[in-house]
């Protein structure tokens, strides 16, 4: 009895033992990564949460080690800065900046979205063009990861201003995209409107009618299903995690942030499978609907918010229900939060009272919604939690299937698109089960973050040390 309890003891002590230098290990290399890139708190978060991922995974194959496969996947390729001059309708000149991060190409052509909002700075593009490459990695897709975008502010402008500053954001950035170079998409203040006026200058000064940009207009080279697939493929991956539980979305009771692109087809997925979401939000407040919103109610948000640009208080004016101003949906009761609009929205005291109130599983549609602690009580508490490198691959995955759409000259059709997008986000968790199981429970994250790791670690070994 007392020796099987010495045994005990010492597999205890080394397993902490172990835990600790690893523990260390990270933290030396944290300490590297945030030396040479000061103030960029976003990027410090996303590279640590894989880190402490691949770092066990990395000692226990030491080719990756011996070539810094890590150090050198935490390096962008390239970074591009540049000044972005334009008029407002008033005559005035404004000048923005303007970004892309073309962080790793070790699989394909740098690939991610452009985001315009005042609060983009290298940081935040830094930590998106980061999680990119391994999201990128997961869809199965050959495609590199970056970023790009501009502290620009789409809200209040008009047409002909965003129309002005998109033109001469493309001028610059036209000498460094391609179809075979770089392809970026839509994020953050950048829909079918913007995507539009950039193609038309890039069309103009270049003479090319080509694929340089997804997210395209169906007359002119987008493919159907594009505007949906972040949503449609975040709602797959949540119910394939519940599936994995022998558990469906069924019946749900689901809280959705934010009121854009992703949120908009997230409701509208969930309610095609049965659940109803009760909550939007923009950076106003939130709505909540207890009777769920439904196609009718959908309709309205996405008049309201794609053509009107309205603000979500004008739903609850509309439908008579609950605003609450300036703060988030995360204290409504619910099975499943699908967190939709930005970095950092759901903090620990959030992730807490989801936990407390039921919630079974989080499908993140936003890229880096949960802050590290919030991260950590969704673990403890073993619920299903779908990081966002994996959860919304869908709209990346689906800007790799209007790139070979339109290297064949082709358009599938709806259900075609349809159809792939739900076998590469079943893949992509077929990937997290691989590579995040460790007995009953799923760790998504580690799944996730080694899943995305080892095609690209793998390409860059195989591609020598550039
Ligand atoms: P949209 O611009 O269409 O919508 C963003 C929504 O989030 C708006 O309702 C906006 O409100 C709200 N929001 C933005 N910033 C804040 C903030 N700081 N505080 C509170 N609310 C905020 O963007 P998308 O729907 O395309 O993107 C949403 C998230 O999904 C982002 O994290 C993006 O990176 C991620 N994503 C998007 C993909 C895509 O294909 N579009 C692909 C993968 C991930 P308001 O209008 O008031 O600013």
């Amino acid at each position: 009895m007392q020796v099987k309890e010495t045994k005990k003891k010492r597999k205890l002590i080394e397993k902490e033992g172990g835990e600790k230098i690893m523990d260390a290990k990270v933290k030396q290399f944290m300490e590297g990564v945030i030396k040479r890139n000061p103030g960029e708190s976003e990027f410090h978060q996303a590279v640590q949460e894989v880190a402490e991922s691949v770092m066990p995974f990395i000692d226990a194959n030491p080719k990756y080690k011996k070539a810094k496969i890590l150090e050198r996947i935490a390096e962008p390729e390239r970074v591009i800065m540049f000044r972005v001059p334009w008029k407002t309708d008033k005559g005035e000149v404004e000048v923005n900046r303007g970004f892309r991060i073309e962080m790793n190409s070790a699989i394909g052509p740098y690939k991610g979205g452009l985001r315009f909002h005042p609060t983009v700075y290298l940081g935040i593009l830094k930590f998106l063009a980061f999680e990119q490459v391994f999201k990128n990695s997961l869809t199965t897709l050959p495609m590199g990861g970056g970023k790009g975008g501009s502290d620009f502010d789409p809200k209040g402008k008009s047409d002909n201003e965003v129309m002005s500053f998109c033109q001469s954001f493309m001028t610059e950035l036209s000498r460094h995209i391609g179809p075979d170079t770089d392809v970026p998409a839509g994020d953050i203040g950048v829909g079918g409107r913007e995507i539009g006026f950039m193609f038309g200058q890039y069309k103009r000064i270049r003479n090319e009618f080509t694929g340089i940009l997804t997210g395209k207009g169906l007359n002119w080279g987008g493919s159907l299903i594009r505007p949906e697939a972040t949503g449609y493929g975040c709602v797959y991956f949540v119910e394939a995690m519940l599936n994995h539980l022998g558990d469906s979305l069924n019946g749900k009771v689901c809280t959705v942030s934010g009121a854009g692109n992703v949120a908009q087809y997230t409701v509208e997925k969930v309610n095609q499978l049965g659940g109803k979401c009760v909550t939007l939000s923009d950076s106003g407040g939130y709505i909540y609907d207890k009777d769920g919103i439904d196609a009718n109610k959908l309709a309205f948000v996405m008049k309201l918010k794609n053509i009107k640009r309205g603000r979500i208080k004008e739903y609850a004016d509309k439908y008579g229900c609950k605003y609450v101003a300036n703060k988030r949906p995360w204290d409504v009761k619910c099975d499943v939060a699908f967190p939709s609009a930005t970095q950092n929205e759901i903090n620990k005291e959030d992730a807490k009272a989801l936990v407390k109130n039921g919630c079974i599983a989080i499908g993140e549609g936003a890229n880096m919604p949960t802050t590290p602690d919030g991260v950590e009580v969704f673990q403890k508490a073993k619920i299903c939690y779908g990081p966002g490198k994996a959860a919304n691959a869908g709209g990346v995955a689906t800007s790799g299937l209007e790139m070979s759409q339109n290297s064949l000259r082709l358009s599938w059709s709806r259900e075609e698109v349809d159809k792939r997008l739900h076998n590469i986000m079943l893949d992509i968790h077929a990937q997290c089960v691989k590579y995040g199981t460790s007995g009953e429970h799923v760790d998504y994250v580690k799944g996730a973050n080694i899943g995305g790791f080892v095609k690209v670690a793998d390409s860059m070994l195989d591609q020598g040390i550039v």
